[in-house]
């Protein structure tokens, strides 16, 4: 134990300065941080090039040859060092542009040395700019294989500590290392799945003999961590289920009266499905912790009216939190017109409330009267306190921080009110399960009958005439257009300017129509002004930045219009296009861009042109992104992983998964012998400080 919190300034070849630096730029204090400075390749050092054969298109390669010339050329800020270096098969030119003096008095012409690159063409010559360069001994030429890489900055790289430097550093710990590492896995489970042990695994990591002792080690340090996860997220989800009481909902007469006079439509199966699903967890006396998947348009919205009207049958209050202000009025709005028909109260909270509003809102709530609440966050502010709030929905949970979650989960503490979370992100199964692995999930995978799939095409921004001539046509068979511009904080002005000019074109492109605009610099006021124009058909085009990204339901919008489609990503896009095709018209998503399109940009168009089905953009997205990028999960810690990368490693999280539970279902508090081991990580995760498993 001791031995791996020894600082680091006790390590051989590290003085305080290094140390310093080791800790501000690397976050590196002890021995077991350096040790757990992993690699993120390593170079190939068994094969050696020769020169004859190298071309620019390698991207590093390995010469052994001799220093026949050292010459300096150009003048100042031009200045290079240039070696020609030849292996008897041809020659390169290894080029230095800084630590000029230095280098050229360690160059010895004639001398044999081994040279690591990258190769680059400049006109007829091969060259490689600031080489690795050794000289050739025995120890080097006993070296060979494979060769870590590490990370590190330009400030360590200024004290010597490249990744070469960090390499010698953990080589002289390691062996010594290696013996503190304990093994944290029980022996049942590295025998079944023929692991080695984590002590080889580490050492391997860093210095593998070969590659197939590499991959043996990644593999075992990539489960663990994935298998930990699980067995955290699990045994958080059985605890739930064993400790925390929810109310037990049962009753249900308004319900009833609500499915035989006012259901606007039929559901569909799905959502028969996903409102069984919560009503079993609402009658089993443990609190219900769910994550209502469904796609855009699906119909989340009524499932959760249902939800929230069986909360009420059984004397309890219910909320709905929304991200936005946009959104919080409309679900308000779309909650008001069904809870009118049935008598239920209903109030709206968020930032822009009236205090005198609020006063009385803070009082309903606590009196009872007040049944139903929709708002932002304005609604986990600390003044709020419910009688007896019974349900919680969170709609686009991502948009909402852990924390922030965390503090409505605490507004009743008797027994926890029952949380739905709501999400129109469709999230790849094995992101799902590292993210919410502690949630039940429910998908609604179904559109209401009679959608007609929506159309998507790609237009360049020379087509422009043929687009507006396609609005004028909807816009003439009565329908609304949405034409929407992208908005990057980064250069925020341009992006208004983008989208003025934008409104004046459609403005002088139609002057016989109606035209509103919305863009998150208005006043939540004039907004809601100007959304409720287009909402009622007063305005046929809405120009908006993305502020209409989520939520918002205008069923006789068909077209959408996504200008500079190629600056979004394909999750924005996805429920971008979501905003039509919620009526029974035919609707059209149209993407403009320049001609000018990165490789990922067009397979983004590419995607949207070809598949409608959020769960495999979302695959294309996480595969382009990677996790860290898709929408909440920064804050999750998952882009923390060491080893294991969740766009790639589905299968190992789904063993994982298996295997935590399948020793949870024997051992749910993990205190046989056997799994003694596996108390022990948990206990330390638990205690870590970011434990971002509590979503909810
Ligand atoms: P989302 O899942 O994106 O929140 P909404 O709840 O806003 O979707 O529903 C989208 C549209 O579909 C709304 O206009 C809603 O009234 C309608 N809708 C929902 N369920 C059904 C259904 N079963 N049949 C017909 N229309 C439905
Ligand atoms: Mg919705």
């Amino acid at each position: 134990m001791a031995f791996f919190d020894t600082k680091i300034e006790f390590l051989k070849g590290v003085g305080p300065q290094k140390a310093d630096l080791l800790k501000t730029e690397l976050s590196i204090f002890t021995f077991g941080d350096l040790i757990q400075h992993f690699p993120f390749r390593h170079e190939d050092r068994t094969k050696f090039y020769s020169i004859s054969e190298i071309h620019e298109n390698l991207p590093y390669v390995q010469l052994k040859g001799r220093i026949v010339n050292v010459s300096t050329v150009g003048e100042r800020r031009k200045k290079r060092l240039v070696a020609r270096f030849d292996d008897g098969s041809g020659a390169v030119d290894l080029v230095w542009f800084q630590g000029i003096p230095w280098i050229s008095k360690k160059l010895k012409p004639g001398y044999e040395y081994i040279a690591f690159g990258k190769p680059q063409r400049f006109g007829r010559t091969m060259s490689i700019s600031h080489p690795e360069l050794e000289e050739v001994t025995i120890e080097t030429e006993q070296k060979g294989g494979l060769e870590p890489v590490y990370s590190t900055t330009e400030k360590l790289k200024n004290k010597f500590l490249d990744s070469r430097g960090i390499s010698k550093l953990i080589k002289n710990l390691l062996p010594e290392a290696v013996k503190h590492i304990t093994e944290s896995l029980p022996e049942e489970i590295i025998s079944r799945y023929g692991f080695i042990a984590r002590d080889q695994a580490i050492n391997n990591l860093h210095y593998p003999s070969d590659a197939k002792i590499l991959a043996r080690a990644v593999a075992r340090l990539k489960f663990e961590e994935l298998f930990l996860i699980q067995l955290q997220l699990l045994s958080l989800k059985l605890l739930r289920v064993e400790k925390f009481r929810g109310q037990v909902f049962d009753k249900v007469p308004t319900l009833t009266d609500f499915y035989k006079n006012h259901l606007p439509f039929d559901l569909t199966n799905a959502q028969k499905r996903v409102v069984k699903e919560i009503y079993s967890d609402f009658k089993s006396g443990k609190q219900m912790n769910r994550l209502l998947q469904g796609d855009v348009g699906s119909g989340k919205t009524i499932v959760a009216f249902i939800c929230m009207l069986i909360a009420i049958d059984n004397d309890a209050q219910a909320c709905l939190m929304a991200p936005t202000e946009i959104l919080a009025d409309q679900h308000y709005n779309g909650l008001k017109e069904f809870a009118d028909k049935l008598g239920i109260t209903i109030a709206k909270l968020t930032g822009s409330s009236k205090k005198s509003e609020r006063k009385v809102i803070h009082e309903d709530l606590l009196s009872g009267n007040l049944k139903i609440i929709v708002g932002t966050h304005a609604l986990i502010e600390d003044t709020v306190d419910f009688k007896n709030l019974g349900l919680c929905i969170i709609d686009e949970q991502h948009r909402f921080g852990v924390a922030q979650r965390a503090k409505l989960w605490q507004k009743q503490s008797e027994a926890f009110p029952h949380i739905l979370v709501m999400t129109a992100t469709p999230i790849p199964r094995t992101l799902a399960m590292t993210l919410y692995g502690d949630l039940d999930v429910s998908q609604i995978d179904e559109l209401p009958a009679g959608r007609k799939p929506i159309q998507t095409s790609h237009l360049f921004d020379s087509n422009r005439l043929r687009l507006f001539g396609f609005i004028k046509e909807q816009i003439e068979q009565g329908r609304q257009t949405y034409i929407v511009y992208p908005l990057i904080e980064e250069s925020e002005k341009l992006d208004y300017k983008n989208l003025e000019d934008g409104y004046e074109s459609v403005c002088r492109a139609f002057p016989d129509f109606h035209i509103s605009i919305v863009h998150g610099k208005m006043k939540a006021a004039d907004k809601d002004f100007e959304m409720q124009r287009f909402v009622k058909g007063e305005t046929q085009i809405m120009v908006a930045t993305t502020v209409i990204e989520v939520g918002v339901n205008v069923p006789n919008a068909t077209v959408m219009v996504i200008e500079n489609a190629e600056k979004f990503g394909l999750a924005q896009l996805h429920q971008l296009r979501g905003r039509v095709g919620r009526g029974g018209e035919q609707s059209y998503c149209i993407l403009m861009t320049s001609y000018k399109l990165s490789k990922e940009g067009k397979i983004r168009i590419k995607t949207m042109t070809d598949t409608n089905n959020g769960f495999e953009i979302a695959d294309v997205d996480l595969k382009l992104r990677g996790p860290g990028d898709i929408s909440g999960t920064q804050q999750s810690g998952v882009v923390n992983l060491k080893f294991a990368d969740i766009a790639r490693d589905g299968k190992v999280i789904k063993e994982a998964r298996a295997l935590a539970r399948e020793i949870l279902e024997e051992d749910p508090t993990l205190s046989s012998d056997k799994n003694s081991l596996l108390k022990v990580q948990l206990d330390k995760i638990n205690k870590a400080p970011t434990n971002w498993s509590r979503i909810s």
